[in-house]
Formats: C-alpha cells, sequence, structure tokens
C-alpha cells in the first residue's frame, strides 16, 4: 500500500515537474479521425492541467516555429471533420541531423514537455529521432492505409474502407445493367487492406493486392470464366494501387477474357470525409490515451491497438514490428470471390 501510495506520489510530483505543456501535430498524410486524436489530446491534457499547443503542419511547423495554442473550445466542433485543422506536410529538411536539432531547439524554447506526433512510420521515425534529441514524443498512429507494423488499427482507415465500398457499390450498380468487367483500383501500394476488406465488402470476384503474386490465366481470367459458364454477368475487381500488373491489366482482360472493363481509380477521395464512428471514437481514445501515459511517466511509447486493446508500446519495439495480411486472411477472402 505504502508503495503504491508512494508510487503515487511520485507521479503526481513528476507530472508537477515535468508535464505543463505539450504539442501535438499531424505528419504524412492526412487522414479522417486526425481531428478527433487532436481534440482527445486537447481535452485529456486539460483536463489534467496541461496546456496543449497545437503544431501546424507537422514537423514543418517545429521547424518554424508555427504555433497554435488549443484550449478545450479551439477543439469543439472538429470531432466530425476530415483532414485536419492543424494542417499536415512531409518536411524533407526535418529528417536531416540539423533538421531534428532546430526542431528540438524550437519545442524547449516553446517549452514543450513532449510532443504527440499523428501521422504513419516516417512521422514516428521522426518521433524517434526528436526524443533521441531529448523531446520526450508519443505516436498515434494515423494512416488511411492500416499499414503500420504495431497495430492492427490506424486512424482514417474505417472511413476508407467504407468511403471506397461506397464507390464501388455505386459502380457495380451501372454493371449490372450490361455484361460488363468493373475494375475500382483503391488506395494501398505496399499494404492491400483498404482493396482487401473493400472486395471481400462489395463482393468481389477478384481481388489483387500487393502481398499477392497472381498467375495472371489461373488467378483472374480462369476464375472469370468459370463464373461465367455459370451464369453470371457482370464482374468486379477490386485492386490495390500497388498490386502487380495493373497498367496493362484492362487490355489482358479484354483480349483473354473478351469483355472491356471499365477501370476506375478512386484516388484521393478515399482520404477525405467525415470520420466514422469507428475512427472517431479510436481516435479519441488514443488521444486520450496518449495523456494518460504521460502522466504515468511513460515517454517515448507508440499507441496501438493490440489484440483489441489499445495499448502504449516502447517506440523502438513498437518500429521493429511488423504486420502482414496473412496468406490465411487472403486465401479466406479469396473463399468469397471467385478465386
Ligand atoms: P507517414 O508518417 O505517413 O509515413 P512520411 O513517410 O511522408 O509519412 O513521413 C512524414 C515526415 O516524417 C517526413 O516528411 C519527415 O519529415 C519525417 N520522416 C519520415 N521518415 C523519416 C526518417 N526515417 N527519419 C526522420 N524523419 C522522418
Amino acid at each position: 500500500m505504502r508503495i503504491i501510495m508512494g508510487w503515487t506520489v511520485r507521479c503526481e510530483d513528476s507530472m508537477e515537474k515535468k508535464i505543463k505543456k505539450i504539442g501535438v501535430l499531424a505528419s504524412g498524410g492526412d487522414a479522417p479521425g486526425m481531428n478527433a486524436a487532436i481534440r482527445g489530446v486537447t481535452l485529456a491534457a486539460a483536463r489534467a492541467g496541461i496546456s496543449t499547443v497545437g503544431i501546424l503542419e507537422g514537423y514543418e511547423g517545429l521547424l518554424h516555429s508555427r504555433f497554435l495554442p488549443l484550449s478545450v473550445e479551439d477543439v469543439s466542433g472538429v470531432i466530425d471533420r476530415g483532414g485536419t485543422f492543424l494542417r499536415t506536410a512531409r518536411s524533407p529538411e526535418f529528417a536531416t541531423p540539423e533538421g531534428v536539432r532546430k526542431a528540438a531547439e524550437n519545442a524547449e524554447k516553446a517549452e514543450l514537455d513532449a510532443v504527440v506526433v499523428i501521422g504513419g512510420d516516417g512521422s514516428f521515425r521522426g518521433a524517434l529521432d526528436l526524443s533521441a534529441a531529448g523531446v520526450p514524443v508519443i505516436g498515434i498512429p494515423g494512416t488511411i492505409d492500416n499499414d503500420i507494423g504495431c497495430t492492427e488499427y490506424t486512424i482514417g482507415f474505417d472511413t476508407a474502407m467504407n468511403t471506397a465500398m461506397e464507390a464501388v457499390d455505386r459502380i457495380r450498380d451501372t454493371a449490372y445493367s450490361h455484361e460488363r468487367c468493373s475494375i475500382v483500383e483503391v488506395m494501398g501500394r505496399r499494404a492491400g487492406y483498404i482493396a482487401y476488406y473493400t472486395a471481400i465488402a462489395c463482393g468481389a470476384d477478384i481481388m489483387l493486392l500487393p502481398e499477392d503474386t497472381l498467375d495472371f490465366d489461373r488467378d483472374v481470367i480462369a476464375p472469370l470464366r468459370a463464373a461465367r459458364d455459370a451464369g453470371k454477368r457482370e464482374f468486379l475487381i477490386v485492386a490495390a494501387e500497388g498490386a502487380d500488373g495493373l497498367d496493362v491489366l484492362p487490355e489482358k482482360i479484354e483480349r483473354d477474357f473478351g469483355v472491356k472493363p471499365t477501370y476506375s481509380v478512386l484516388g484521393y477521395i478515399q482520404r477525405g470525409g467525415s470520420p466514422t464512428l469507428r475512427d472517431r471514437t479510436m481516435a479519441s481514445l488514443m488521444g486520450e490515451r496518449a495523456i494518460a501515459c504521460l502522466l504515468r511517466g511513460d515517454e517515448d511509447r507508440i499507441i496501438a491497438v493490440r489484440n483489441g486493446e489499445i495499448c502504449a508500446l516502447p517506440i523502438q519495439e513498437a518500429l521493429a514490428m511488423k504486420k502482414e495480411l496473412s496468406a490465411s486472411a487472403i486465401r479466406a477472402g479469396k473463399n468469397l470471390s471467385c478465386q
């Protein structure tokens, strides 16, 4: 008991000594739900008596001291807005030793006791550099691609998948009227999570993923022919942008399957829009967890979801973690398609 009380007192002492003001920034690609995370950080910090400063345009803003103090009122009305009101940026200058040093100096000048970084893998590598330069950091995973190794979930992923699903549904509606093959390309250069889940949710006939190597005749044309022989008249292919051979896919389908396909690239439509319930709640709770970590004295952590639970991992350990769609998950998805 005394030990626990002693720990509590130490923890509160260190909070009073160490954490008075924090910075929060969004970095890399924007994702719906980043605003909810900024709000979660600001509200949880305010509740603990910590003031929050928004850093504009990611690490660029830290390099040029572009700060925006955030009160509880300032983050009212942002939870349902896509993008990030702090704006985000990529900063080549920050990714140099000189840039990191300058950013750390500016954080110190602004009396920031810690910086919360909302972004992807690249942003977390930057956060690690910043922590090595003496600025405590907490990372919150924000990217529509869900391609961060340490976490099952990233902010923006759910909204992007739902946007893609609705768009594919619309494209498929018109395909019902003709014998048609619709190819829909969704985002995902290195990871096919959006394509995988959208393909399942839309009942796609073929899914094309960067994780997969295909024999075109065996894995695409033969299943399409078999489906047509069984009476199917419209065909849907959902492809991640990083899947192999997309540049020649339409001509191959036309030549070998005898149907001229339509090809739709969903592109940036998937990045925008009001975040879904899942993105809003996960982002808010991750923001809250970031502050809880700092209050406990747990610096240099990445907030992650593992086994469905929000947790905090040491940043170096988190960055070394890998994940990918497993072969069995891909097989299960394909068992629901024609492949
Ligand atoms: P994301 O965070 O979405 O993966 P980027 O890879 O574009 O996006 O990274 C965002 C920013 O993080 C970069 O512009 C750069 O300032 C910083 N960054 C990226 N990679 C590194 C790295 N290896 N070391 C230090 N900083 C990095």
